[in-house]
Formats: structure tokens, sequence, C-alpha cells
């Protein structure tokens, strides 16, 4: 049967790294619905209208992820994401795979409050603007990329203020979300307290 997972929360706050940990642990299909925007934001950066961008997306796009993790493409990303005709070309790929035998883990923006509004469990992962600065600037850092925590922290802000200000699925925890707020946590702890949360709602399921 099939068993969603919807994680959201703004940029570097943790989702990837739990939305992995978490269908690691219980075998469940991982899709990153950020790399659906970035692919199409990259597309948009050598011409191409965002429209058309969203709806020639293939899964070769996706392969490359470092070409698609620098800030150019964030930005871009968060550029088109504010389209509400480039979000709904992308929402059906999204369900199927939210849908899919055997479970799903979906990590992004709107994964709780739009395109899978059923979820059997939903998180909200988030933590402080300096924090995340501080962990997206290491991580870029350790990729040998030449940019300083201010203009990581920049990037966030702008990029987090689009996100929450657009007017289609703007970036917010659903209402019944689960806000897990990593601020101080080592990894392997936001790791471990998102997969006890699932772990409690499999076991409540009826039948389980
Ligand atoms: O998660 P990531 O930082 O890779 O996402 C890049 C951008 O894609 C975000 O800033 C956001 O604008 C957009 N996005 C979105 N909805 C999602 C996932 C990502 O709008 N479900």
């Amino acid at each position: 049967m099939s068993f969603t997972v919807a994680i959201d929360g703004p940029a570097a706050a943790g989702k990837g790294t739990i939305a992995r940990a978490v269908a690691a642990r219980f075998g469940f299909a991982h899709l990153d619905t950020g790399l659906l925007y970035r692919a199409t934001g990259r597309r948009t950066l050598d011409g191409t209208a965002p429209l058309d961008a969203a709806r020639a997306l293939q899964a070769d796009d996706l392969a490359d992820e470092a070409g698609l993790r620098t800030q150019e493409v964030g930005q871009a990303a968060s550029r088109v994401a504010a389209i509400p005709e480039v979000r709904a070309a992308l929402v059906d790929f999204q369900r199927a795979f939210a849908t899919r035998m055997g479970g799903a883990v979906l990590d992004g923006r709107d994964i709780g409050t739009v395109i899978c509004p059923d979820a059997a469990v939903k998180l909200f992962v988030t933590a402080t603007d300096d924090e995340r600065a501080r962990r997206r600037h290491a991580e870029l850092a350790a990729k040998g990329h030449a940019v300083t925590l201010e203009q990581v922290a920049a990037d966030l802000r702008e990029r987090d203020a689009r996100d929450r200000g657009r007017t289609d699925a703007p970036l917010r925890p659903a209402p019944d979300a689960k806000v897990l707020d990593t601020s101080t946590m080592s990894i392997d702890e936001a790791v471990a307290a998102a997969i006890a949360m699932v772990a409690d709602a499999r076991d409540d399921r009826p039948g389980a």
C-alpha cells in the first residue's frame, strides 16, 4: 500500500538529509521536489520560457545534482516556482510519485499543504536563519565554492522571502504538520526525531 511522508521547510533547514534518512530507514522512495524547480529554473537561464521549461522536463535534467545546487540555479528555481502555471505543470508527476506502492518521502515547500494534503506524516523542518546560513555556507565551502557567510545569508533570505510571499502554494506549515526545529540538534538527533515520528504514524495505522 502507499504511505506518504511529506517534509517541508525553508532552505537549508535539514529536510533533504532527514528525507533521505527516513527513506533509507523504511525502504521508501525519495523525491527531492526542489530539484524539479531547480531543473526548470536552469533551463530558463538560457532563455527558455518558464512554462516551456517545466513542460519539457525529463529525468535526465535531474541527473547533474552538483550543477543544480548552485546559488544561481536556486534563485532561478524560486523565481519560476512563483509562477502558478509552472507549479501546475509539476503536480501530476509529484502526486504519482507520492502514491507509489511501498511508500514515498517527498521534500519541498508545499508537499503537506498542496501536493499531498492527505499524507500519513507531515513534518515541517525549520531552524534559525543564522544556523541555516552557517550550515549552507559550510556545505558550499566544503565543495570548494568561494562565497562568504554574508552572501549565503542574503541568498537564503531572498529565496525564503519569495517562497513565503508568493500567492500560489506559499511556504508554510500545514495545520496538521509536526514542526521539527533542528537549530540546536545534531544531524543524528534530527534524523532520530523524524524517524520516531514516522514510526509512530506507521504503528497508528489501522491494522498495523
Ligand atoms: O529545496 P531547494 O532549495 O532545492 O528548492 C529550490 C527552490 O524551489 C525553492 O527556493 C522554492 O522556490 C522551490 N520549491 C518550491 N516547491 C517545492 C520545492 C522547491 O517552490 N515543493
